[in-house]
């Protein structure tokens, strides 16, 4: 059997309980090492087998894993954050389904979900935004046509950008580009969220890569831009006292 387990955005407490068991009744495991929290293996039982992925290619980790199979053993393969967001899962997905190796899939906390933590921030906020854009600028990876960043910035809400720490030039062309930001547009960028040394830079759209520059910061960061780092917004429907809804009474 075949465990993907999200392993959370860094804090090794931030892995969930079912992610810990499985780590810990594992023969060997598949780690993402360039950004899982080495702590993080603090879960796996003396013994078991530990492979760092970040210098392996799909092949050699699919080798180790048909090679457990073979063999009986359980492997857990380890992913930073959530499997399902640039986690390159459904590749090894496809492969076990043709080898017809049984496998399940455990989520993890999202990079994205501690960095609002770490802003002490809601993403949708009423009369502010009530969607998210997740995604990245075109890099070695292109993006489809649709999804330009330019394109994406059009909207004018919350927006969550992966994997582009080191194109913040480009960044902010793109994101005025698209018309519904300006440059005092509020920015932040969050560093390691939720590891040990995590730390936050709030900034606007037009000092993104400045901000980034001057405090050495080139990866292993999420950009975040939106009116929700603003001040103003309204208060919720659900907890207003003259609103009634499914479980509540208006009381005014
Ligand atoms: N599956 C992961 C994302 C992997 S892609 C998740 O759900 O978070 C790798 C990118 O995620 C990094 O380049 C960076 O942009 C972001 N990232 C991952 N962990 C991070 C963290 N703790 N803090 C900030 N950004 C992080």
């Amino acid at each position: 059997m075949i465990h993907f387990v999200g392993a959370g955005s860094g804090g090794a407490d931030l892995i969930t309980v079912r992610g810990a068991r499985l780590l810990g009744e594992a023969d060997c495991v598949i780690y993402a090492g360039s950004l899982v929290n080495p702590d993080v293996l603090q879960y796996a039982r003396e013994g078991c087998a530990l492979h760092d992925s970040a210098g392996m290619t799909l092949e050699e980790v699919m080798a180790v894993m048909a090679e457990n199979e073979k063999a009986g053993k359980t492997t857990v393969r380890l992913h930073t954050g959530d499997p399902s967001l640039y986690g390159a899962i459904r590749e090894q997905m496809d492969r076990l389904d043709e080898l017809g190796f049984a496998y399940d899939v455990t989520p993890g906390v999202s990079s994205f979900c501690g960095a609002a933590a770490a802003l002490h921030a809601e993403y949708t906020l009423p009369e502010v935004s009530q969607s998210v854009i997740i995604t990245r600028m075109a890099g070695r990876t292109p993006v489809t046509e649709g999804e330009q960043l330019r394109k994406m910035a059009s909207h004018g809400c919350t927006m969550v950008l992966f994997l582009s720490t080191g194109l913040l030039e480009e960044v902010e062309r793109e994101l005025l580009a698209g018309g519904a930001y300006t440059s005092d547009t509020p920015a932040a960028i969050v560093y390691k969220a939720t590891w040990p040394d995590e730390r936050v830079f709030r900034c606007t759209v037009g000092t993104l890569a400045k901000t980034a520059r001057d405090n050495h910061i080139t990866k292993t960061a999420l950009i975040t831009i939106g009116g929700f780092l603003g001040t103003e917004y309204e208060r919720s429907k659900l907890y207003d006292p003259t609103f009634s809804h499914g479980c509540r009474e208006a009381r005014e």
